[in-house]
């Protein structure tokens, strides 16, 4: 048996394809959403990572630019540049690409961006919104893609045992709160494990959705998987790979080929949860221009 593709492309086309609907309609109103990617320093992952989700706003419509930095930019000149575009009213959203240089601290530079325009939704004030199931803050766009990847793949969630391995503060920490919420598409008893769990095993075992976000390349094998669950691979992690031109390639948390045999429904990665964060950071740019301008 071989589970069921949940393919993110394919979700990801339909949302693209309502959030250009939605462009549509600002610029009827004489609105254009606008997003500027700030990128601080020449690291080669960020810049394709950077250079896709411009591609991707401007074919919804979204007018994108990126905001090129060297790596010895100090910490009051960048906080210069996001209050500038704070101010810009043709900007509705601003994205500081991670990772920062470690001379700059990320909890000022996040802090500093605008809670309106704050579409990775990374800023306290919309983390706080999470915490209390405020509807009006931006969540962050991997959880929320993933939550989309559930409904829109008819996963069923109310009372469902799920496991998120890995607590980090973009991903796993926030997606255990919003599959905990008492809400449509979550309400999931949630198990949050992380480097310190002990027997992860025989808890992943339990997960009727088992979400990998660890960031250890194909660390979930079936051993981790109750037969017929849902697997969500969330982990980019670079392996080495002399074959390949760049010398690597990219691999996700779940090793694929020998889990999809025993899960019911997975994701494959890449084509899941990548472009879902894509997704989603452009919806919540469209929604920031949407509310800043009414
Ligand atoms: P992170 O902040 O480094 O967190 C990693 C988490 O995994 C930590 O909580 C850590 O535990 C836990 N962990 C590490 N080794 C473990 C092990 N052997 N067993 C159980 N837990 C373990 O990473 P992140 O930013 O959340 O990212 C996680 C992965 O998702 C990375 O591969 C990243 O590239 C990927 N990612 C993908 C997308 C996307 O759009 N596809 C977006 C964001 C991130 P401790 O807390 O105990 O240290």
């Amino acid at each position: 048996m071989s589970a069921r593709i949940l393919d993110g492309e394919a979700f990801a086309a339909r949302i693209h394809g309502e959030t250009s609907a939605r462009v549509a309609r600002c610029q009827q109103r004489g609105v254009t959403p606008g997003l500027v990617f700030i990128r601080v320093g020449e690291d080669p992952a960020s810049r394709a990572y950077v250079s896709r989700k411009e591609k991707r706003a401007q074919e919804v419509g979204i007018a994108s630019r990126t905001l090129v930095l060297p790596e010895s930019t100090p910490l009051n000149t960048l906080l210069k540049e996001i209050d500038a575009l704070n101010a810009d009213p043709k900007v509705h959203g601003i994205l500081i690409q991670s990772p920062l240089p470690t001379t700059l601290p990320n909890d000022v530079v996040y802090a500093r961006v605008s809670p309106a325009k704050d579409v990775d939704g990374f800023h306290p004030v919309n983390f706080g919104k999470l915490l209390l199931g405020d509807p009006s803050g931006f969540l962050p766009c991997t959880p929320a893609g993933i939550l989309e990847i559930l409904r829109l793949g008819e996963i069923p969630t109310a009372g469902k045992h799920a496991v998120v391995v890995g607590r980090g503060q973009i991903v796993g920490r926030p997606l255990a709160l919003l599959l905990a919420r008492k809400a449509p598409g979550t309400d999931c008893t949630v198990t949050l494990a992380h480097s310190r769990t002990t027997n992860l095993a025989a808890l992943t075992r339990q997960a009727d959705i088992l979400v990998g976000a660890l960031g250890r390349p194909h660390f979930l094998k079936p051993e981790h998987v109750k037969p017929g669950a849902t697997v969500v691979d969330v982990g980019v992690n670079r392996v080495n790979d002399p074959a390949n031109p760049r010398g690597y390639r990219l691999v996700g948390d779940v090793d694929f080929d020998s889990v999809k045999t025993v899960a019911g429904a997975i994701t494959p990665n890449p084509g899941g949860v990548g472009p879902m964060t894509i997704a989603l950071l452009l919806s919540n740019t469209v929604r920031a221009a949407e509310d800043l301008s009414r």
